[in-house]
């Protein structure tokens, strides 16, 4: 009943591939359904089932004013007929996403900054549990072990492509991560087959490593790499970036965001120009998707 739709998985056509004798092929996770879009989808897969055997009749979550999680579990709620709440960051504001939100049927809760902040401490949950006894709440970003489970679908969907683009093998992933959950997934389903290369959209000192860490406790995999792609801090933007992404989408028409997927492409042709990958190597870019997410941000703009 929760199965996404296939992602297209596309050869990606690029100068400084061809240059390198690399070739990636780009899961395109953007465009599994018109509504809901990128890895959120995934890590919500066991979360729901969760939330149906326990009787509940929805989802309560948290997050920003751009949160792709957010935007994925109320188009999830939308199309699957079920109840969804929303705990945001902040004062009330009216970006795209949250228009969004709001068509969707999500209804909006606005904790405040100190509010949201509050979401770690023990007491938490007890009034929305009180107010919303129905609903199941997920974690920021449907995170945790759960949130990783589900991602083993995305290497599923590849399994099913390689022959498509004559491959019969592959040697490692390339994606960005936020919080680690969807490389977590990627390096459980792996099962130590091929590498994981998580590219970090936020700086190192976030934690990213312990909570991969924490997800592969007890599985022994330590299959996968984290290099910092953040550019100087989460959503922290720059001309560069913004140049790469606008040539990319010109040369080979593949949209990108500046949070996580146009930094993740970057790090990994500066990586490839640093010869980090012998001629040969085949890689998975998982596009993340997000794109719903820049409507929120003026793309010409630099700085922080
Ligand atoms: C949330 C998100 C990520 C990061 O996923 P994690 O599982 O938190 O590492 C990457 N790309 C996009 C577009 C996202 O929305």
């Amino acid at each position: 009943m929760f199965l996404p739709a296939q992602a297209p998985l596309e050869l990606l056509q690029l100068d400084w591939l061809t240059a390198a004798c690399v070739e990636v092929a780009i899961l395109r996770l953007d465009q599994i359904d018109p509504l809901i879009s990128g890895n959120k989808w995934f890590k919500l897969v066991e979360h729901l089932k969760t939330a149906d055997r326990n009787g509940a009749v929805g989802i309560i979550s948290l997050g920003g004013a751009h949160s792709n999680h957010l935007h994925a579990l109320a188009a999830a709620g939308k199309r699957l007929g079920f109840q969804t709440v929303g705990l945001l960051r902040g004062h009330p504001q009216e970006t795209p996403t949250v228009v969004d939100l709001q068509a969707y049927g999500m209804h909006l809760h606005w904790l405040g900054y100190g509010g949201y902040r509050a979401r770690h401490e023990p007491g938490f949950w007890e009034p929305w549990r009180a107010q919303y006894p129905h609903l199941h709440a997920v974690p920021e970003g449907g995170g945790g072990l759960a949130g990783a489970l589900g991602c083993a679908a995305i290497k599923a969907q590849v399994d099913a492509q390689l022959s498509l683009l004559g491959w019969r093998d592959y040697h490692g992933w390339w994606l960005a991560c936020g919080t680690g959950t969807t490389l977590a997934g990627l390096v459980l389903a792996e099962a130590g087959a091929h590498p994981v290369y998580g590219a970090l959209a936020v700086p190192e000192d976030h934690g990213v490593a312990v909570q991969v860490e924490s997800i592969l406790q007890g599985s022994g995999r330590t299959d996968y790499e984290l290099i910092d792609a953040s550019r100087g801090g989460f959503a922290k933007v720059d001309s560069a970036l913004l140049a790469f992404i606008a040539q990319t989408e010109l040369d080979c028409g593949v949209p990108l965001e500046p949070l996580y997927t146009g930094k993740a492409l970057l790090a990994l042709k500066q990586q490839v120009e640093a010869g980090k990958f012998a001629a040969g190597t085949r890689l998975i870019f998982v596009h993340t998707g997000g794109l719903q997410g820049r409507r929120g941000f003026n793309t010409h703009s630099v700085g922080s």
